[in-house]
């Protein structure tokens, strides 16, 4: 394996960002083989060096982060008994072990999926009271207007009585068939259709365009994904 940056080691490893490493590493609380080393810019191979955090042995197990547009008839899951699942449109080398989808998009929706073996950053994301907003795309049966935007704001009841958060609701175009951008702060199950339903709408078209600060990369087709950048895994941390 070649070498990579300790810093890049550590984040790598779940450590925080790379300016909390810096610091770990200035604090004198990080030895590569046996040695403080201060300066997180050095280089080490994780296939042979020896990388340690207040004594701990520091794994080099890779987290890896995927954007992938999810396409409609693939289940957002690890397997599924009948249907294709999201894991199999990645390539050989980036089924890494643990990778699986950061919550669900409906096997009838598309659009931004993260997927990664980061349990932590899932856990986060997904944890209900965080209200992490997640903004959709969608065409609905039927005209929409400004009593539906001021319904959305307050909070829809959904068919089992729940009281849907706030949402904010943008008409695009408003027609027999209408477009709008709703942005939601939960992800309950047929969240967003279940919000139309409640206003006597249905929900022919759903594709998440952003999850957070990650927005659905517009260069990705129906199936695609790439890898996170940096700064976009930082944002997400
Ligand atoms: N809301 C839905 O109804 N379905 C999804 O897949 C996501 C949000």
């Amino acid at each position: 394996m070649s070498t990579i940056r300790v810093d890049k080691w550590l984040t790598t490893a779940g450590y925080g960002t790379r300016s909390e490493a810096k610091k770990l590493c200035r604090a004198g609380r990080v030895r590569l083989n046996g040695e403080t080393v201060k300066d997180a810019a050095k280089h080490a191979d994780p296939a042979v060096d020896v990388l340690e955090l207040d004594g701990e042995l520091v794994p080099y197990e890779p987290l890896v982060y995927f954007m992938m547009y999810k396409p409609p008839g693939y289940v957002s899951s690890t397997e599924d008994p009948r249907d294709p699942v999201v894991i199999e449109l990645l390539n050989e080398e980036d089924i890494w072990r643990d990778v699986f989808p950061v919550g669900r998009l409906d096997k009838d929706a598309e659009g931004l999926l993260l997927l990664t073996n980061d349990g932590a950053l899932a856990h986060r994301l997904l944890a209900p009271k965080r209200h992490v907003p997640k903004r959709y795309f969608v065409r609905v049966r039927g005209a929409l207007g400004e009593d539906d935007v001021r319904a959305m704001a307050e909070g829809v009841e959904l068919d089992d009585g729940y009281m849907a958060m706030p949402a904010e609701l943008e008409i695009l175009r408003s027609g027999a068939e209408s477009e709008a951008v709703i942005q939601v702060y939960e992800g309950k199950y047929h969240q967003v259709k279940r919000m139309f339903a409640s206003l006597g709408k249905r929900v022919t078209f759903l594709k998440r365009i952003s999850m957070g600060p990650l927005s659905l990369d517009p260069a990705l087709q129906p199936g695609e994904y790439r890898r996170l950048t940096e700064d976009e895994i930082e944002a997400l941390r």
